[in-house]
């Protein structure tokens, strides 16, 4: 499948700004995951971030094995950005648009990797650390956890991280590579 295709495909959902890249080209540091440590309340209580996805350096080495990655975002309103329960609740549509891409790709004969915003929600308590993930095929690790700054990746390509107080702007990453 070329990287024409996938723009063709990804065109049908609302996707707010796309952009491929190498893996390669993406910082993977392993201070990051001192400030997840620090600051998340979700550290160690979810298979989708650290330490449940591994070390920053295994992390890398497993999204170095891929050749492509597409980065794209999708935007949601919401009443207040800071009001988390609500801003949260609007990650839905982008993680199942994330998997209808992820999806398409792999029906495509690609081997896929994916990356999104924030931690895995799928289940309202995560089986994490006692039990194993009830639904691996939903689940994507957070792209902090991997060590990736994502303001750095818009910056980066010039990309939109912030619309106002009215907006949320959700992100992911699909690592890929032919199968
Ligand atoms: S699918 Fe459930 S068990 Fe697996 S990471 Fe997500 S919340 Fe945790």
């Amino acid at each position: 499948m070329t990287k024409d295709e996938i723009e063709s495909f990804i065109t049908q959902f609302p996707v707010y700004q796309y952009q491929f890249l190498k893996p390669e080209e993406i910082e993977y540091n392993d201070r990051v995951r001192a400030i997840c440590k620090k600051e998340c309340p979700r550290y160690g209580t979810s298979w989708s971030c650290p330490p449940a996805v591994g070390t920053v350096e295994e992390c890398t080495e497993r999204c170095r094995q891929y050749e492509d990655v597409l980065f794209f975002s999708s935007i949601a309103q919401v009443q207040d950005v800071m009001n988390l329960e609500e801003s949260l609740k609007t990650k839905v549509e982008h993680e199942k648009m994330t998997h209808l891409i992820e999806q398409h790709l792999k029906e495509h004969k690609l081997e896929t990797y994916t990356l999104s915003s924030d931690s895995c929600a799928a289940c309202e308590k995560c089986a994490y650390p006692k039990g194993a993930c009830r639904h691996p095929e939903l689940m994507f690790p957070c792209i902090e956890s991997h060590g990736i700054v994502v303001t750095n990746l818009v910056e980066k390509y010039a990309m939109d991280y912030y619309l106002g107080d009215r907006y949320i702007v959700w992100f992911s990453l699909i690592f890929f590579k032919a199968s």
